[in-house]
């Protein structure tokens, strides 16, 4: 039997995994020094826990120990590497190349720098699986270029960018490439120099670690990345980003990357089959579902889909014993389908019908068990009910339909 209620929103957050959590607990109240208390056995300690985390973080993406700089999470970092990129090189140039299905917090850092006059932005569309063209970075590189901001892979979807190739291009340009690596990190292999990087966002939470804290690679060589920092103080982390450091909560990044590291191939294939278990019980339990995203270039723990003739809020009701994501995003008082999902050029009814399962490492077969037999059974009961889903089991063209509107 399995335990109600089921997490399988792994990209919203995930939860802490208990190694990492026995590895930040002594940093609470016993070994609570200040990292930048260079005088007194206290503060020695905390340095010391700090080195060992910037290490296996640097491990994981293949980086030097003092290219990590740590933040508050992956929003700051997005908003440190854009802003502080395009403030240090405003004497080259103002050009933001980035795409549509970006984070938020990449899109509303790009918005607010135009807004302020500070940047033109050129947000590039994606082809119907969510994937952006390089061969359009390069096309729309021009002599102001300043930066490509490119994640990758997509939070939603689960779509994964031809990041080495923009990576080169962005290199023989001479451009600095940011990636959001948010949900890429510690799931597939990344490597900053094989992919070109020069500045990498990440954060704890989504790789089985705390909340609230991050950390931003910044390339020291080949070529050497400035950026400018966004927040003033003490000067830590080499002047980037003042703050005392949240030491426990870089312990704790520190180790969900050493585990994410030793187990990513493992993990992989494990996530990668139930993945594919529940993909396949739907898709062979029920008509008219499509996915969402790319159908091989995927993050193993993603699956996106969407149930025709049925709202994605109506069947999260209807399941409510599990945790999953809808393709509509209540913004102010109206439903909005997701941006991303409708990037993809698939029609506004579909994306309102599409559902987020995000797998990760505590899912068991069982659950994925579970969850398709409660998802097919929802959908065949909300289509019952649904006139559009009978008129289009009886051949009607639905799009043919001249409807009365009073
Ligand atoms: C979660 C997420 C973020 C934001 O990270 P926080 O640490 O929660 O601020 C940014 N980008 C992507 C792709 C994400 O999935």
């Amino acid at each position: 039997m399995v335990k109600l209620p089921i997490y399988m929103d792994n990209h919203a957050t995930t939860p802490v995994d208990p190694r990492v959590l026995d590895a930040m607990l002594p940093y609470f109240s016993q070994k609570f020094g200040n990292a930048a208390s260079r005088n007194h056995s206290f503060g020695w300690e905390a340095e010391e826990a700090v080195d060992k985390a910037r290490n296996q973080i640097a491990s994981v993406i293949n980086a030097k120990s003092k290219e990590i700089i740590f933040t508050s999470g992956a929003t700051e970092s997005d908003n440190l590497a854009i802003k502080g990129v395009v403030e240090f090189y405003k004497d080259k140039g103002n050009h933001i190349i980035t795409c549509v299905t970006e984070h938020k917090a990449v899109l509303d850092s790009c918005r607010t720098l135009e807004r302020n006059g500070k940047a033109t932005v050129t947000y590039l569309p994606v082809d119907k699986y969510g994937m952006v063209d390089p061969d359009a970075v390069r096309a729309a590189i021009t002599d102001k270029t300043v930066l490509i901001t490119l994640m990758y892979a997509n939070n939603e979807i689960g779509t994964i960018h031809p990041v080495p190739a923009i990576g080169r291009i962005a290199k023989e340009k001479g451009v600095v490439f940011h990636c959001d690596a948010v949900q890429a990190v510690g799931k597939i292999p990344v490597d900053v120099d094989r992919d070109g990087i020069d500045l990498l966002s990440m954060s704890a939470h989504k790789i089985y670690g705390p909340k609230g804290v991050g950390a931003i690679y910044v390339r020291s060589k080949g070529p050497r990345v400035r950026i400018t920092p966004q927040m003033d103080g003490g000067g830590h982390e080499r002047g980037m980003r003042s703050g005392t450091l949240n030491v426990t909560g870089i312990v704790g990044l520190g180790k969900a990357c050493e585990i994410a590291q030793a187990e990513m191939a493992e993990e992989t294939r494990r996530t990668l089959d139930l993945r594919n278990k529940l993909q396949a019980g739907i898709f062979e339990r029920l008509d008219e579902v499509y996915l969402n995203g790319h159908p091989t270039e995927r993050l193993p723990g993603n699956l996106n889909v969407s149930f025709a003739y049925v709202e994605g809020e109506s069947l999260l009701m209807g399941i409510s014993d599990i945790a999953v994501s809808s393709g509509s995003a209540c913004t102010s008082a109206t439903l909005e389908p997701s941006y991303v999902i409708r990037a993809l050029g698939i029609d506004e009814e579909l994306a309102h019908s599409s559902i987020r399962f995000g797998l990760g490492r505590f899912n068991t077969e069982d659950e994925v068990g579970f969850v398709t037999d409660r998802v097919t059974k929802e959908v065949q009961r909300l289509r019952e009910m649904s006139p559009l889903y009978e008129m289009a089991r009886e051949g009607v063209d639905l799009k043919s339909v001249q409807w009365k509107t009073e």
